[in-house]
């Protein structure tokens, strides 16, 4: 190909990847409301297709695409599609933060590579420009995929996983920091052994995504795998400043500053300043004994009748839903349950923990796709000084959010603000049985003397609840 071609193609490549850029952009703006995320979706999905097929242009207008490489792009594209669409369509909603700690894995993986490719199959050696960026991509992506491995094991509830310990954390990090740190600092004074320094950050760097990781647990994991999701954008940019692809650039840093920012808003929320969440391992220091501290007495079971006739005769109910509702799938049966309440004259809302559920945003999603008008949906600081007047509290499958332990030192949630369930006139929890919330610890809740248990599955539990309020209604 002539020089003046490759110059065309060059910049209509630059082109059409600012306008896969100026999609991601849109649809990322259309994602700020659950009634437009869908479309947002579907307009980023668009940019990364034309994203994609320009690249696949690119390589074969400049020749480099040979028979083997051919081979391996379509076996890339075709089980990376296959993987993707199966998983989307197949995972459970209350699985799907797995499946997105899955794909930081894959994300900060794929970085790291192409970061590693450019500066190792270059024959001169990279300026420090590259080194930097792509030193930077290779650190950054390498933490990511192995932090975020344990992540998605975390959430999976893998038992060997709540239950390893890591003795010395602290040295573990500080050591593996340093390392990563040298082996990256050399990678850039001394390109002529680039093979050497390049592994080695690698290697460091995905120990300290164990390192860093595994000792954490309890409130913290929220604001870790935001901090991770971050880190996938930002290893994605480091990668495509190295190889100098504006739509890897956009898309890497608009995923980066996303993920910071909610990462920064989600450690607020938590109350933990985050640089003591990424010092790492604060809920997981903590002994169970201290954590069961304050649990005393026996638990008061109730029936489905008796819940009916507290909800019908209340004036002001609070419904509290954790991640339990996502699991049971049952929001549209609290949904139909706050229907039937305000139609009979009782003031329903319904209270919002950050973290409540497994993943930032999940309570308003699940209630949004029941159809529960947003303004119904209650914020923790704006909720909390309500539960004093509320005649019922009916929480739904939420525990840790609800635990009073977090108001003591010492437990795996210590610190974590918690909606004031406790303070209502009366509490009612549905949950399956007598299992613990994500944080591995008794809720005291449950204990005290105005708190009713309704056990059973919340979707079941909410039908026969809803059957007993319309007959006594009617
Ligand atoms: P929890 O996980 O603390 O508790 C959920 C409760 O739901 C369990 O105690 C369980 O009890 C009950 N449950 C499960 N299935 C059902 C069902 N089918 N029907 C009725 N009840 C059911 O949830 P919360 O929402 O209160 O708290 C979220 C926790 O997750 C926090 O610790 C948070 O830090 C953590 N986390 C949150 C993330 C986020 O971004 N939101 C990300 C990662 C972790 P039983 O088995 O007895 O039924």
């Amino acid at each position: 190909m002539s020089s003046s071609s490759a110059q065309v193609i060059d910049i209509v490549a630059w082109f059409v990847y600012l306008f896969s850029a100026v999609l991601f952009v849109a649809g990322l703006h259309f994602m700020n409301s659950p009634k437009t995320a869908r479309k947002g979706n579907q307009i980023s999905a668009c940019g990364m297709i034309i994203a994609v097929v320009m690249a696949v242009v690119v390589l074969f207008s400049k020749g480099f695409a040979s028979l083997t490489s051919l081979i391996v792009l379509a076996a890339g594209i075709v089980i990376g599609a296959v993987a993707g669409v199966i998983s989307a369509k197949r995972v459970k909603m209350t699985d799907m933060p797995q499946l997105v700690s899955i794909f930081n894995t894959v994300g900060g993986g794929a970085a790291a590579l192409v970061a590693l490719n450019d500066i190792l199959t270059s024959h001169t050696a990279p300026g420090l420009v590259v080194l930097i960026t792509a030193g930077l991509g290779i650190l950054i992506g390498s933490v990511t995929f192995s932090g975020s491995l344990i992540a998605a094991g975390k959430l999976q509830g893998f038992a060997f996983l709540k239950t390893l310990r890591l003795p010395a954390k602290a040295v573990w990090n500080v050591v593996f920091v340093v390392l990563v740190l040298a082996s990256f600092v050399m990678l850039c004074v001394r390109p002529d052994q680039r093979l050497l320094w390049s592994i080695l950050t690698t290697v460091f760097a995905l120990c300290y995504g164990l390192v860093f990781v595994i000792p954490i647990g309890g409130a913290d994991m929220p604001v870790v795998i935001s901090v991770l999701n971050a880190c996938t954008g930002t290893a994605v940019a480091m990668s495509g400043l190295a190889i100098d692809n504006v739509a890897l650039i956009v898309a890497g840093a608009l995923v980066g500053s996303a993920g910071s920012t909610l990462s920064v808003l989600m450690a607020r929320a938590m109350n933990r300043p985050l640089m003591s969440v990424l010092a790492g391992g604060f809920g997981s220091d903590v002994s169970s004994a201290g954590a069961d501290q304050g649990v005393e007495g026996t638990m008061k079971e109730t029936t489905a009748d008796d819940v009916a006739v507290q909800l019908v005769y209340a004036d002001k109910v609070i419904f509290v839903p954790g991640f339990g509702l996502a699991q049971a799938q049952a929001q549209r049966e609290l949904a139909d349950l706050g229907e039937l309440l305000k139609g009979h004259g009782v003031q329903v809302s319904y209270a919002i923990h950050p973290v409540a559920g497994r993943m930032p945003g999940h309570m308003n999603v699940l209630l949004a796709e029941a159809n529960v008008p947003y303004e119904e949906l209650v914020d923790l600081d704006d909720i909390n000084p309500q539960f004093p007047t509320a005649n019922v509290a009916l929480v739904v499958g939420a525990n840790d959010v609800t635990n009073p332990a977090a108001r003591r030192a010492g437990t795996a949630i210590s610190g974590m603000p918690i909606l004031d369930v406790d303070k209502a006139q009366h509490v009612v929890v549905m949950k399956r049985g007598r299992g613990k919330g994500y944080a591995g610890i008794e809720n005291e809740l449950y204990y005290t003397d105005n708190t009713q248990m309704l056990f059973g599955d919340a979707k079941a539990s909410l039908q026969a609840v809803i059957a007993s309020v319309k007959e006594l209604i009617s």
